[in-house]
């Protein structure tokens, strides 16, 4: 097939791209390289099954080679991110979904949306199961964010109604691996970089908020399966590794598995921090046969690995 993975220059679309080139397929990675890096498929650059675009899913794009699927990742992921040009995120998630759901109709495509746990806002039902509608400011600095990923969600399901469009949503949970950003804020890249470089450990509050860790490849092998599933299963569904634990905790299991000498300090937490967050993943379960394989340890094991590597 041809695949056209947006952001695929970031750290998931990065991993989604070798694992789609891997299984045979030719790739068309499409990226404006605001969060992601041409070194992130960097390894894919001389494959003839393998192409890259800059371009800004904001504006339209046009291509005349047929598409099979596209996998819409481009979205900053992490709050620093995200919150750096709130009015680029949301044009990202409105006008840029919009524009991918476009392509997909003239190709007869299907089409995936990378949506979030962070629909769920600040949940009152724990853990989050798909039926949950969620708990969002509607006007917060996340709010870019969730509001725009929700938003996403809606038009899929109108596009689908209207235009018989086969869609797939995922609402991913927090995950992690080899290649995610230094500088990219969150909690994993944040810890780790700190406890290699023997600094201190920064928890924003007092560390009791918990979230769920799911490591990259697993999350992809779920991309894959929800992408490749029957028509009629849309989503939404939970991806994620229901594996929950509080900020304390994972600041000292980085500590421990770096042999760091850092110490903690603590920080304000954000602005609408959610208190915990773990998905439910029985849909993912039951309807795609997918479930989490990577424990924390050795998923931690691999991303300390490449940080240090890179660092
Ligand atoms: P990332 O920031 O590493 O990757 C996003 C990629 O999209 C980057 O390469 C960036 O340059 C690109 N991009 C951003 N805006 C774009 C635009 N307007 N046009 C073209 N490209 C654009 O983040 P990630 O962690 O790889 O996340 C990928 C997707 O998964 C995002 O949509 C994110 O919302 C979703 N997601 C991620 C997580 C997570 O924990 N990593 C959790 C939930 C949802
Ligand atoms: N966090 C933290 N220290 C950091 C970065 C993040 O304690 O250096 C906390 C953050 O406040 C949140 C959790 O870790 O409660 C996860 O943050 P991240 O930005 O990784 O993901 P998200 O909040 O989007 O789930």
């Amino acid at each position: 097939m041809r695949i056209l993975v947006t952001g695929g220059a970031g750290f998931i679309g990065s991993h989604l791209c070798d694992r789609l080139i891997a299984e045979g397929h030719q790739v068309i990675c499409v990226d404006n390289l605001f969060t992601g890096s041409k070194e992130n498929v960097a390894q894919l650059e001389n494959n003839p099954n393998f192409k890259f675009i800059e371009h800004d899913i904001v504006d339209p794009f046009f291509i005349d080679q047929k598409i099979d699927q596209i996998y819409n990742l481009a979205c900053p992921a992490s709050p620093v991110h995200y919150q750096s040009n709130p009015v680029h995120t949301m044009k990202a998630n409105t006008i840029g979904v919009m524009n991918m759901l476009g392509l997909a109709g003239k190709h007869g495509a299907s089409i995936l949306q990378a949506s979030t746990s962070e629909v769920y806002g600040d949940p009152e039902v724990h853990p989050q199961t798909e039926e949950y509608r969620g708990n969002v400011s509607i006007t917060g600095p996340r709010a870019c964010y969730d509001e725009g990923k929700r938003y996403a969600e809606t038009i899929f399901f109108d596009y689908q109604r209207m235009h018989g469009t086969t869609i797939k949503i995922v609402r991913i949970f927090n995950t992690y691996g080899p290649r995610m950003a230094f500088n990219d804020g969150r909690v994993i890249s944040n810890f780790i970089t700190q406890a290699l470089k023997k600094e201190p450990i920064t928890i924003y509050g007092d560390g009791s908020q918990t979230r769920s860790f799911c490591y990259v490849n697993d999350l992809v092998e779920g991309l894959i399966k929800m992408m490749n599933s029957a028509k009629e299963i849309t989503g939404p569904i939970n991806l994620g590794n229901p594996g929950e634990k509080t900020m304390l905790e994972m600041a000292q299991k980085i500590i421990a598995l770096t042999n760091s000498s850092s110490k903690i300090m603590y920080q304000v937490l954000p602005v609408d921090d959610p208190r915990r967050r773990c998905p439910d993943i029985a849909k993912a379960k039951t309807i795609l046969g997918w479930s989490p394989t990577v424990e924390l340890g050795d998923g931690l094991q691999k991303t300390i690995e490449d940080f240090r590597d890179r660092l």
